[in-house]
């Protein structure tokens, strides 16, 4: 599921920065535990729960709470979210990571983590590295290659 943001309100769309797929809720507005906060429908709430409302609809009875996938509390994209049980949400708080496995890259920075349209959450910085990698190997094969072009028509006899 993707979602548009210019498909909410624009008192809405003019509080949110669009960044590495995050909505990151620019509003100000924000709760100790760094969530930020809309009025709307005239009563204060989370603006994560706003935009799932506005673009998703209904949030279940059995599943009252928005799992955040990609553990960025600034984020409202609906895609990045998930409605689960209390229950499930502290569990898997409790067994979230912080950073990614193979690196240590701190993954509580929004644009070192992307999100797979099935929920699991990867390593931007290590997507980004690897990126480089194969581009440097590229010249480095490019140079290579051009060299022993240059070394076989000097063997070959004029
Ligand atoms: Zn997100
Ligand atoms: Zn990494």
């Amino acid at each position: 599921m993707s979602f548009t943001v210019t498909d909410l309100p624009a008192r809405l769309v003019e509080k949110i920065t669009v960044a590495d797929g995050h909505w990151l809720w620019t509003g100000g507005w924000v709760n100790d535990a760094g969530y930020p906060y809309v009025r709307h429908d005239g009563r204060d709430q989370p603006a994560y729960r706003v935009t799932w409302k506005l673009l998703v609809g209904p949030i279940p009875d059995k599943t009252p709470e928005l799992d955040h996938l990609c553990v960025t509390p600034l984020c409202v994209y609906p895609g990045h979210l998930e409605p689960v049980t209390h229950a499930e949400n502290q569990r898997r708080i409790r067994e979230r990571q912080t950073s990614c496995r193979r690196a240590g890259h701190d993954w509580t920075v929004p644009r070192n983590v992307r999100v797979r349209p099935n929920g699991k959450r990867y390593c931007a910085e290590c997507d980004r590295q690897a990126q480089r990698a194969k581009y440097a190997a590229g010249r480095a094969a490019g140079l290579t290659a051009a060299q022993a072009r240059r070394k076989l028509s000097s063997a070959v006899p004029a």
